[in-house]
């Protein structure tokens, strides 16, 4: 992949943010030094894209910090040949991410216009290995099912059992979840049709809508 501008100050975000706090997978650094995120944040934010914070990307959604994108892809434990869903493509950051690091990743937007940044973003990066869905995360996406990897970018109240189904054995899903303003970081692992769950600390992140996620209210 080409060197993106703002290399500097994503080594520095690398560095100080996610590295200092202890992670260290030399792959995931790597994407993480890689993906150009300011192309994924939207104006008037853009200059402020390698901060240590969310931003806004419009539709009262987010792109997350930079160090739970990388906390989060970490506790994936991403195989080059893995297989990857994402519930909340938002502004395709994450997906990207995950595109450097696995074979497939699918990713499902409910909202048509964030759905369609994430395509502009996506394309824009060259990135051929990233499928953008318009529906309910919350249903899973059963045509390309089972995955390595699934991975929830809003916060839901419980993991959806449709997506428990879809991970494959030995597979991970990795999800905020708790209450609609504060949730836990989990990481569950399926092994033998059951599933051991980890607890990664407190985040918050914007609402998982849908059938097995919250109302739209
Ligand atoms: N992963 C994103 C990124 O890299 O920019 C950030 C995701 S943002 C925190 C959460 C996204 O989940 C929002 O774009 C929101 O519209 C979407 N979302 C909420 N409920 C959903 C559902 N049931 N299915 C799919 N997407 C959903």
């Amino acid at each position: 992949m080409e060197t993106f501008p703002r290399a500097d100050e994503r080594s520095r975000m690398v560095e100080q943010q996610i590295r200092a706090r202890g992670i260290t997978n030399p792959r995931v650094l790597d994407a993480m030094r890689e993906i150009p995120r300011h192309l994924f944040v939207p104006p008037p934010h853009t200059s402020s894209a390698y901060i240590d914070a969310p931003l806004p990307i419009g539709n009262g959604q987010t792109i997350s910090q930079p160090y739970i994108v990388a906390l989060m892809t970490d506790l994936l434990e991403p195989r080059p040949e893995d297989r990857v869903l994402e519930i909340g493509a938002g502004s395709g950051y994450q997906a990207a991410i995950l595109a450097r690091l696995v074979r497939q990743v699918t990713t499902i937007e409910r909202i048509h216009t964030v759905a369609d940044l994430a395509r502009k973003n996506i394309a824009s990066l060259g990135l051929k290995n990233v499928s953008i869905i318009v529906g309910d995360g919350t249903e899973g996406y059963r045509e390309s099912a089972p995955y390595d990897g699934i991975i929830i970018t809003a916060a839901t109240p419980q993991i959806p059992p449709p997506l428990i189904d879809q991970l494959d054995e030995g597979g991970i899903l990795v999800a905020p979840v708790g209450g609609r303003d504060i949730q836990e970081l989990i990481a569950l692992k399926k092994h033998h049709g059951k599933t051991v769950q980890s607890s990664h600390g407190g985040v918050r992140f914007v609402p998982l809508i849908g059938e097995y996620g919250w109302t739209d209210t």
